[in-house]
């Protein structure tokens, strides 16, 4: 099987995992900065070269978040090649970063016209095209930017999503000089055909940009998409320690495929991550508790498989 040597993980746990917990009654539960922070520390100790910190979105929208310019701050240097990324809704979001020191910072729009139309009265083209005041901050800020894309393969507003939708964005990304973009199936629709399809088409039509693919586990696909997507030639994928998050738009939407879950089958196919899965999965156990519920990720349960060789009688 043709599959690539190494591939690059981003855990996206801090963000998209703790954005959306909530305490029994129902109000979001924040973790205290010092506890996000000495979960970061362990995630470039665990070799994570790529970690979503948090987003600057409004602190009254998303309160979990609220604090991730605190996160930065209370970091602080970090090695040379190690890069924390927030999301943000605009630029205002660009001069959180500026103002914490954040390095990168990533946009996002969905690729449901009818969503758009709906809610931003506009469609994800006008939404990208208005990022521009966002590139020219962050250019001028050395400030790296990438966008995202949500729901490039499927949304419950439309179903399918045609793939000259998703080219119109991509189109609208570059245009503004976007050229990272993430293809996020926040709703958990995708699945591996589909995801090896449009993986081969954008790599082939859009050789200047960059990849990043997001797959939550909503229908237990995700483990497949990404097999699929690194089959069409995708190398760098998010995921979320222990299978964090959920997405607040969508009813029932599980959380990102577990961090653990992913780094241990590259393990066991010879495909080098740079990251140790025992740590990830210790940093898991620890967020497991910070949270107070059990998470969704099979090695956790299991155990990797080579500790097993030799166990049994
Ligand atoms: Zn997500």
């Amino acid at each position: 099987m043709k599959l690539p040597e190494s591939v690059k993980i981003c855990e996206v746990g801090l963000r998209d995992g703790l954005q959306n917990e909530k305490d029994q009654d129902g109000n979001p539960l924040v973790l205290k900065t010092e506890d996000k922070v000495e979960i970061l520390k362990g995630l470039i100790d665990a070799g994570y070269k790529v970690i979503e910190v948090g987003s600057f979105m409004h602190p009254k929208k998303v309160p979990q978040m609220a604090d991730t310019d605190e996160v930065v701050k209370k970091i602080g240097e970090v090695p040379a090649d190690v890069e924390l990324r927030a999301l943000i809704p605009n630029v205002r979001g660009v001069q959180r970063a500026i103002e914490c020191g954040c390095k990168k910072v990533k946009l996002n729009v969905s690729a449901s016209r009818m969503h758009n139309l709906k809610n931003l009265n506009r469609t994800p083209e006008e939404s990208v095209a208005g990022f521009a005041d966002c590139v020219k901050l962050s250019k001028e800020n050395n400030i790296a930017i990438s966008g995202s894309i949500s729901m490039p393969f499927a949304s419950p507003w439309e179903g399918r999503t045609p793939v000259e939708d998703v080219d119109a964005i991509i189109e609208a990304y570059l245009k503004v000089g976007i050229n990272e973009i993430s293809l996020s199936d926040a709703s958990g629709m995708a699945v591996p055909n589909q995801v090896y399809d449009l993986c081969e088409h954008v790599i082939k039509k859009y050789p200047d940009a960059t990849w990043w693919l997001h797959f939550h586990n909503t229908r237990g696909v995700a483990m497949a998409n990404i097999l699929a997507a690194m089959q069409a030639g995708m190398t760098q994928f998010d995921s979320s320690f222990g299978g964090l998050g959920g997405c607040p738009f969508v009813p029932g939407a599980a959380g990102n495929i577990s961090s653990e879950d992913v780094i241990h089958m590259l393990d066991e196919s010879g495909i080098k991550t740079g990251i140790d899965v025992l740590k990830v999965m210790a940093i898991s156990r620890k967020v497991s508790e910070l949270v107070g519920h059990k998470l969704d990720s099979y090695v956790l349960r299991a155990g990797r498989s080579k500790d097993l060789i030799g166990t049994q009688g």
